[in-house]
């Protein structure tokens, strides 16, 4: 079986996917031969889908959830834009999102013929929300925030975005694709109880330890949904509102396993265990004179020297960088203190 081994997982300390819940990965291959793309054909895993939407709906306060299981976060941040703009009125459509906003939002503007606006960050990597008023206007469809950026874990200021949407009469998104399973046991104001957001990205195969592929799209009704769908005449369902067709029913029935074995006791001790981790990890960094972004989620930004990084890569250390060069951990599930112990380890030997 070709798979990575618990031992060479927990050398991958860049990722934002993990190790499988055991019932997740013995889920997935039971519905390994399902199309939850097909839902006439293959019901049972259309209705294990919905169970998945209503428990990511229950996650993130917002009742009688529409959505769906998606391939990804990139997935679901294409699709939100494509609600927004499709339910626009304007020949010239804007989004106005933070620059800490994920790549797969410009592969969004790109395909969906949209003016990506971006706004600076504040000192706190947050999104400057002074800025994002100025750069909506009337044709702006949709104003995004992200809740736990993928390169410093932080949240951007939520109510305050959600207020800008509401002003220009654009839809409010955001993107809690990593921070989703790990926000409900914080006090940051993210979800839909905080705030007047219309859809959402949260993620089953990262946080979540659902199998890939297994993303999240959450609307705040089915009417928004409903500006995806197109017809599908030979299907034995009449409309089809996802962005691909056949779709993976193992990761669908495998997000169903993982909240039922982890929310939300399982996901609130691994939130907890994650930040300490990052906590220790950023103290540990600090005592050796890097400068390290406060982790506010389980992710640790740092300067190191680049000899310092690169030498930790030849040592098989599977880490990345920030735009701004500095090295990025993400504490997630698999990566223990005993690993995070061996890599301070590592870093030391090359002082
Ligand atoms: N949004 C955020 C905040 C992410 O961190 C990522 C990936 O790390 C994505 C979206 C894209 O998710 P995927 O790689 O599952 O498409």
């Amino acid at each position: 079986m070709q798979r990575a081994t618990p031992q060479e997982f927990s050398r991958v300390l860049s990722s934002m996917c993990t190790e499988p819940h055991p019932d997740a990965r013995a889920a997935a291959e039971r519905f390994l031969a399902t199309n939850p793309g097909d839902p006439g054909t293959y019901e049972t895993i259309a209705d294990i889908e919905h169970e998945v939407v209503a428990q990511l709906g229950e996650m993130v306060s917002l009742p009688e959830p529409a959505g769906y299981v998606t391939s990804g976060g990139s997935e679901a941040n294409i699709q939100a834009l494509r609600i927004a703009r499709n339910r626009a009125d304007t020949d010239e459509p804007n989004v106005v999102a933070p620059t800490s906003a994920h790549f797969s939002f410009h592969k969004a503007a790109g395909m969906l013929g949209l003016e990506l606006r971006t706004a600076p960050l504040d000192d706190e990597y947050r999104a400057n929300t002074t800025a994002m008023v100025e750069l909506a206007d009337e044709d702006t469809v949709a104003v995004v925030g992200v809740a736990g950026t993928t390169e410093h874990g932080r949240v951007d200021p939520i109510p305050e975005i959600a207020a800008i949407a509401e002003e220009v009469g654009a839809l409010c998104h955001i993107d809690a694709a990593w921070g989703g399973f790990h926000l409900p046991f914080t006090d940051h104001e993210w979800d839909f109880a905080d705030a007047p957001i219309d859809t959402m990205t949260i993620d089953p195969h990262k946080l979540g330890r659902a199998v890939v592929p297994a993303g999240g799209l959450l609307a705040r009704s089915d009417e928004l949904l409903d500006a995806l769908a197109v017809e599908t005449p030979y299907l034995e369902s009449r409309s089809q509102a996802t962005l691909t067709g056949t779709r993976s029913g193992a990761g669908v029935a495998s997000a169903r396993a993982a909240l039922d074995a982890l929310w939300p006791g399982g996901y609130r001790d691994q939130a907890e265990r994650g930040q300490a981790n990052a906590d220790w990890l950023a103290a540990a960094l600090e005592d050796r004179g890097c400068s390290v972004v406060d982790p506010e989620l389980p992710l640790v930004a740092a300067e190191v020297p680049e000899k310092t990084f690169e030498a930790l890569r030849e040592m098989d250390w599977r880490i990345s960088r920030t735009g701004n060069g500095a090295l990025r951990v993400v504490c997630m599930p698999h990566v223990t203190r005993e690993t995070l112990q061996a890599f301070v380890d590592d870093l030391d030997r090359q002082e």
